[in-house]
Parts: structure tokens; C-alpha cells; sequence
């Protein structure tokens, strides 16, 4: 098959400390292997502690003495804008990029360009048009919250979407006046080095945005752990999460974890299923399933249950895998070889657990690169490993079930709580079948579509807090509570009265 090589491919890859394109300073670097061909394309610099301080140094020095957490809330607002400007100008470049380092299919790297300048626009928006909250008590107090930027950030990413998974830490640390170190996902550090001209481009004082690349237990490890970090904002696995956890608890640090998922696409037979048919392929198998939100697990109710499974097969068994820079892919080629071990382990483990109706392994036609058949498996008892743990591939379980109580037990019965979709035309049912789930974003009849202002997170193993709307400045500002008196206190008089002997 031929193999799109992008024209311009860097000759290395650096990190980006205090306006400057720099090498390790131990001069260590790291392979970087392309999908299609899992052949190393280029080297980028292995991060190590001496690189993470000298990355940290800066964004404190930017911080500390540099305009940006001082700036007017508009002025940031403006440089926001033109970073969204320069980003959707570089929309193909970049699809182009994210395409040859991940995997994912060129007509879905398109979108996440135009995603990642919304979120600059929305935060932009969000500051301008904010405010805070005051409190009156009348004739005694006003009490006010000032709002101010927690300090320099470290945000550290997941190797699935990095560029648009990028932005949604960038875009509301810079807009609270945070300063930033950014280590990205070590399989895919192609499209983050971009963002250091983008905000060259747009006027970003010197020192705001910082990068080090470098795996996880290194560089990732250094960031968690340096005592100028007051912030992190990781997305990832759950066990990674639970380490980065435990380092930062003694320094008390701030932490947002947007982790794992095993999310469960609940079709009742009243539902829509010429629909649901369309919305649960595409929720599990759109960016190669290697999604945090996929619907990996479908609960059919009984009396549909035979009619699905039959279509659903007959749909996955249609869809093109190929080269991913072919706009007529569906699925790409999965990220890694790495995980393309971990995901084919889950198939062949699934033909012991489930009915396999799709797929269930490589596809004809392709005998290099990492691809995967998309693979469906019916029946799946839910103490299933692969009903149980994320696979974060191309594969779904369908479980069919016979009574409302039973699909909540089932969707309920995972360690995971990230994103729920509920398939049926009762409107009673949709809502409160949706507040039993245990998830943090249910969507009614629907896939994952989310307007950038509502809360996106999980719940249980899934993660703590949120990102996304007004909650991603909470969680990069600090809410000072300033207290006013407007007349004279009651003030208990201690050591007043003389003591009798
Ligand atoms: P990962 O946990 O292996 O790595 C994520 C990042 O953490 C990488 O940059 C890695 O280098 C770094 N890292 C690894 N060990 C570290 C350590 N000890 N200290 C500090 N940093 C460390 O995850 P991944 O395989 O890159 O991404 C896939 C996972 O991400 C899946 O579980 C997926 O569900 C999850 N994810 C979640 C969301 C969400 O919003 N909930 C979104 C996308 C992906």
C-alpha cells in the first residue's frame, strides 16, 4: 500500500523552553515510530529532571515577573484569538501531521483542528464575559472573591487526539493566567511541537508555554514532582493517574484526572434502531475505538436483541480499514505496535468470553501496520474481562438484557463511570434510567456530542473533576475571598479586664 509521508517532517524533535527550541540537556532522545509502517521516522528529545527544571524555571520566572497573569482579561482574550486564528489556518497541516504520527483517519484528524480553535474562542469568550460572585450582608459586610491564576501548570496528555486533547489544557490554563509546561504523549509528540510557533505567532510573551517531551516515568514523573508545579491536569490511564496521585499528595497539589472508560450504550426496544445501528458503530469504532467515551459495551433489550446483533455485524464487518490518510478510511491503523499487542490480546481472549459476529483480527489485504478488523462480540457475560476493562480499540461487547432494573445493574457493574448513551422514544424512561447511571455524561439518544460549555469528566475510576466550561477555571484559579467591614466589629476584648489576684 502506499504510505503518505508528510512533506514536512521535522529532522528532530525538541523541546521548547523559554521561547527556544532546545535539545536534553544530557542529549538523550527517543525513537518515534509511524503506524502504517512502525518504522522510526524521527527522534525527539528524551526529557529527563534537569530539562523538566529548566522548563519549570522559566514558566515560575513568567509567571512570577512576566506580563501575562497581569494582563487585562480582554488583552489575554485577544491573544487567545489569534492563536484559535492560527490554528484553524494550519487546520490541514496539522490533520496531515496527527494522521501520520497516530493513526486516525484523516477525515476525523480534520475536525479536531477546528476543535482545538474552539476551545482557544470559547475561553477567550469566557473571560472576557466572566464574573465573580460578591455577597452582601447589609450595614456590616461586602464580601468579594478575586480571582486569580494558581500559578504554572503541568499538563500531561494521552497519545489518542494529542492535539485537540492538548488544547483543552492549554486553552483554560493561558486563559486564567496560568504559565505552562506541556510534556505530551511519548507515541505521538509530532503535532504538539506546532503550538510553539502558533503562540510565537500570536504574541505570547516568552516563557508562558514550555514543552518537554519524554516518557512518562522520566520526564512526566519530574513535572508531577517539582515543587513549582502547583497544578496538574493529567488525562491517561486510571493506573497512571493513581501513581501521579500519590506523588503529588505530599505537596498537596491540584489535581484534575480525566482517565479511563468502559462506557455502556444502553438500546431499549422502543429506541430508534436504524439509529442506535448508526450511533453505537460509530461511538466505538470512530478514531480507531481508541476514544476514552467509545460505547464499548451494548446492552440490547431481549426482545431486539437477535435483530441487532445481526445488523450491527453486517455494518462492522463493511467498514474500511485502511490507510489512514485515505479519506475513505473508517479505521486507521491503531497507534502503536505496543498497544496493537495489548488490543489483538483482548481479541483473542474475547473468542473465549463472547460469540464472535465481526472481525477478529488483522483484516484481509493488510499485513503490515497496526490494524485491527473492527470486531464485535455478542453475548458477553458481564464478569467478562472484555465486558470489564478498557480495550481502547476497535472492539464492543453486546449483552442483551430483559428488564429496566437488570440494564442499569449491567451498566452500572464496571469500575469505570466516564460517558453513558441511552437509546429509547420513552421520555420518562431516557431521564430517569439517566440519573441511575453511574457516569459522568450521559447522552439521550445520541453519541458523544458536547457543546463546549458543558462539564466534561467522569466518575469512579474515571476521573476527579471536570474540564470544559467555567469548571476548567476553577480548577486553574484560585478563589480569594476578600472580606469587607462596613462597621465596626463585635470583637470579643481578650486580656482587657484586669486580673484579681
Ligand atoms: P498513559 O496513562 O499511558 O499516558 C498518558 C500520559 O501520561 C503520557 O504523556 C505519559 O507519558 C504520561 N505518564 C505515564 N506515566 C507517568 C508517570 N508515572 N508520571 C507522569 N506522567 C506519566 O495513557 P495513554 O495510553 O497515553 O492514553 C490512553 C488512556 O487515556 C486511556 O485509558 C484513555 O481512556 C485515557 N483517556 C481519557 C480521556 C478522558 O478525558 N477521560 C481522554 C483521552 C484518553
Amino acid at each position: 500500500m502506499a504510505h503518505f509521508v508528510p512533506a514536512n517532517l521535522p529532522d528532530r524533535i525538541r523541546h521548547y523552553i523559554d521561547g527556544a527550541f532546545v535539545d536534553s540537556v544530557d542529549g538523550e532522545t527517543f525513537g518515534v515510530l509511524d503506524p502504517v509502517s512502525n518504522e522510526t521516522y524521527v527522534q525527539a528529545a528524551a526529557g529527563t529532571q534537569a530539562d523538566i527544571d529548566l522548563a519549570v524555571a522559566a514558566a515560575k520566572r513568567a509567571f512570577d515577573d512576566g506580563p501575562w497573569p497581569r494582563m487585562k482579561n480582554r488583552e489575554r482574550a485577544r491573544i487567545l484569538n489569534r492563536i484559535a486564528d492560527q490554528v484553524e489556518a494550519r487546520d490541514a497541516e496539522l490533520a496531515e501531521l496527527e494522521t501520520f504520527d497516530t493513526g486516525l483517519p484523516i477525515t476525523q484528524a480534520l475536525g479536531q483542528a477546528q476543535r482545538a480553535a474552539e476551545n482557544f474562542r470559547f475561553f477567550a469568550d469566557l473571560i472576557v464575559a466572566g464574573r465573580d460572585d460578591t455577597y452582601q450582608v447589609p450595614g456590616a459586610q461586602v464580601n468579594y472573591v478575586h480571582r486569580k491564576p494558581v500559578g504554572v501548570a503541568g499538563l500531561i496528555t494521552p497519545w489518542n487526539t494529542p492535539f485537540m486533547l492538548e488544547s483543552w489544557k492549554l486553552a483554560p490554563a493561558l486563559a486564567s493566567g496560568c504559565t505552562v509546561v506541556l510534556k505530551p504523549a511519548e507515541f505521538t509528540p509530532l503535532s504538539a511541537s506546532l503550538w510553539a510557533g502558533i503562540f510565537e505567532e500570536a504574541g505570547l510573551p516568552q516563557g508562558v508555554f514550555n514543552l518537554v517531551n519524554g516518557l512518562g516515568e522520566t520526564a512526566g514523573d519530574a513535572l508531577v514532582k517539582h515543587p513549582d508545579v502547583r497544578l496538574v491536569s493529567f488525562t491517561g490511564e486510571t493506573t497512571t493517574g493513581q501513581t501521579i496521585f500519590a506523588n503529588a499528595a505530599p505537596q498537596l497539589k491540584g489535581l484534575s484526572m480525566e482517565l479511563g472508560g468502559k462506557s455502556p450504550a444502553i438500546v431499549f426496544a422502543d429506541a430508534d434502531l436504524d439509529a442506535a445501528i448508526d450511533s453505537t458503530l460509530f461511538g466505538v469504532f470512530s478514531l480507531n475505538g481508541e476514544r476514552c467515551t467509545a460505547g464499548s459495551r451494548i446492552l440490547v433489550e431481549r426482545s431486539v436483541y437477535d435483530d441487532f446483533v445481526e445488523r450491527y455485524a453486517a455494518r462492522a464487518k463493511n467498514i474500511v480499514v485502511g490507510d489512514p490518510h485515505d479519506p475513505k478510511t473508517e479505521v486507521g491503523a491503531l497507534v502503536h505496535p505496543e498497544h496493537y499487542a495489548k488490543v489483538m490480546s483482548y481479541v483473542e481472549l474475547g473468542k473465549s468470553e463472547g460469540r464472535l459476529v465481526a472481525g477478529g483480527g488483522r483484516p484481509a489485504g493488510l499485513d503490515a501496520g497496526n490494524y485491527v478488523a473492527p470486531t464485535v462480540f455478542a453475548d458477553v457475560p458481564s464478569d467478562a474481562r472484555i465486558f470489564q476493562e478498557e480495550i481502547f480499540g476497535p472492539v464492543v461487547c453486546i449483552t442483551p438484557f430483559d428488564t429496566e432494573a437488570e440494564a442499569l445493574e449491567l451498566a452500572n457493574a464496571v469500575k469505570y463511570g466516564l460517558a453513558a448513551y441511552l437509546w429509547t422514544s420513552d421520555l420518562t424512561r431516557a431521564h430517569t434510567f439517566a440519573h441511575g447511571i453511574e457516569a459522568g455524561m450521559v447522552w439521550l439518544n445520541s453519541h458523544n456530542v458536547r457543546d463546549l460549555r458543558t462539564p466534561f469528566g467522569g466518575v469512579k475510576a474515571s476521573g476527579l473533576g471536570h474540564e470544559g466550561g467555567y469548571r476548567s477555571l476553577d480548577f486553574y484559579t484560585e478563589q480569594q475571598a476578600v472580606h469587607i467591614s462596613l462597621a465596626p466589629v463585635h470583637t470579643p476584648k481578650f486580656g482587657a479586664t484586669p486580673l484579681v489576684e
